[in-house]
């Protein structure tokens, strides 16, 4: 299996290659060179499997011969252990059509550990064997820091930073990362915002010679390991409801574009998809694009789902290439004037292409309040990304009703205990392994707004320089 960039200059790489880049040295993100399909009777010898195993059966068609015989497996068996469920990513049923795949019984609570839990994993085992030694650095504004913290923990050859503006993120997704007190994990506070934090950490990035000496490493959402990690859980799910021989629909709320696209790549391997329904929040770009192929940046406004204030979706450029044909030049020009005009020029032919499989709606604040209050009332407890998601499967639900919904529910309700509690008057409890959080010791430094006492603190913090 190799990986092409989706600006085409950037020669193929394998699967290790791919994991430890994340980018491309193009711009460009990785996909593989052609797509691996399932028959029927492939998916259907799936079905029933432990998830773990169902997962390395999926991934090991992306990951070539990076692994030994066995070691995926014993990796992803590994990685889902930590999960409070055997069921790993159980279905509950809404209505008589609407089903929640609940990807929130992970360390963190929201569905980013799926795929870097066994990030984690996987980086530890391609370094050991070339004697390597990663930093990862990284800013947050939620839950990325603490999913990525919780999947490098104690990880013998990773070492990992995670800047966090101080006083600015909520007090489960502060303690969920700065509780962690393993010698490989550290947490800086930076005097500024999250765009302070995301400044200095490309400016680490940027500095060439510093990035050499720590061998600098990211764990964001580009990277195509963590997509195909993701691809499992819709087919599970959908096989768990009749798929191959049932179509499905899937409901995602989306910010970057990671999560749906790892359905629309369980589609592409022909698990039989009939709709694929983004929910955003006020931060609305995809849904003005699939309305109208409109797809122009506006400044990013708070919302009660934060994990989707965002503007530009960098994974949707991987579905740009897709419907482009796979034209690494055009894609990289048509990036290239949304770059310089705020405003992706994406042809109709392909816009309209796009449109006969997705669907999408930009979900209020309020909206999302009423359609967490109404789930309660159903005797649901959802988070407002949740929230979003099911709100967005009522609005553009697929014509055929006999096409089972299912939505992904992306976080735990405890995460957001501010928001649940607003809609439904009901607090959520943190779950029994979380219990204690707030009785946690923490650990963090504070430092001000100045590239060179983090950077010296990172140095001091990297077992690469010992
Ligand atoms: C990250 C996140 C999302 C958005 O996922 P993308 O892959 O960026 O689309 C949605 N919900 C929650 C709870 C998240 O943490």
């Amino acid at each position: 299996m190799r990986y092409v960039s989706t600006r085409g200059e950037a020669a193929p790489r394998d699967f290790e290659s791919v994991l430890l880049a994340g980018l491309a040295e193009d711009g460009g993100l990785f996909l593989p060179e052609s797509w691996p399909i399932l028959l029927p009777e492939e998916w259907e010898a799936l079905r029933g499997l432990p998830y773990p195993d169902l997962a390395a059966n999926i991934i090991a068609r992306f990951t070539g011969d990076c692994f030994e015989e066995g070691a995926l497996l014993a990796m992803c068996r590994d990685a889902y252990a930590g999960f409070n469920t055997p069921a790993v990513a159980p279905l509950v049923q809404l209505d008589e059509r609407r089903f929640a795949l609940e990807l929130f019984h992970g360390p963190t609570l929201a569905f980013k550990d799926f795929a870097l839990q066994l990030l984690g994993r996987m980086f530890d085992h391609v370094l050991a064997r070339r004697g390597e030694r990663i930093t990862i650095v990284g800013a947050t504004s939620g839950d990325t820091g603490s999913a990525a913290i919780e999947a490098c923990r104690d990880r013998a050859s990773v070492d990992i930073v995670i800047l966090h503006p101080e006083g600015r993120t909520s007090a489960v997704q502060r303690r969920q990362m700065t509780t962690v007190l393993s010698p490989n994990v550290k947490n800086i506070a930076v005097k500024g915002d999250f765009d302070t934090c995301q400044d200095m950490v490309k400016a680490m990035f940027n500095d060439a010679p510093f990035r050499a000496e720590m061998n600098l490493s990211a764990v964001n959402s580009i990277n195509w390991a963590r997509i195909a990690a993701q691809i499992p859980y819709y087919a599970y799910a959908a096989l768990n409801l009749g798929a191959p021989d049932r179509e499905v629909a899937f409901s995602v709320p989306t910010g970057n574009f990671g999560n749906v696209f790892a359905a629309w790549a369980a589609r592409r391997m022909g698990l039989p998809i009939s709709t694929l329904i983004i929910g955003s929040n006020r931060n609305d770009i995809l849904a003005r694009w699939i309305g109208a192929n409109d797809m122009s940046a506006q400044p990013v406004v708070p919302s009660l789902s934060p994990s989707m204030d965002i503007q530009v979706s960098s994974n949707f450029e991987r579905l740009l290439f897709e419907l482009l044909g796979r034209d690494g030049a055009k894609t990289a020009a048509t990036m290239r004037a949304f770059r310089e005009t705020g405003t992706m020029p994406v042809p109709d032919a392909a816009w309209r292409k796009a449109t006969s499989l997705f669907r999408a709606l930009a979900v209020s604040d309020e909206d999302t309040i009423a359609e967490m209050r109404r789930l309660h009332a159903q005797g649901y407890l959802a988070d407002p990304h949740t929230a979003a998601g099911t709100a967005a499967s009522h609005a553009r639900a697929p014509d055929d009703a006999s096409t089972p919904i299912i939505v992904a529910a992306t976080a735990h309700p405890a995460k957001f205990p501010d928001a649940v509690e607003q809609a439904t008057g009901t607090r959520p409890g943190l779950p029994p392994h979380m219990a204690d959080l707030y009785e946690r010791e923490e650990r963090f430094t504070v430092l001000p707004n100045d590239l060179a006492a983090v950077q010296s603190a990172v140095r001091a913090h990297a077992r690469r320089n010992r």
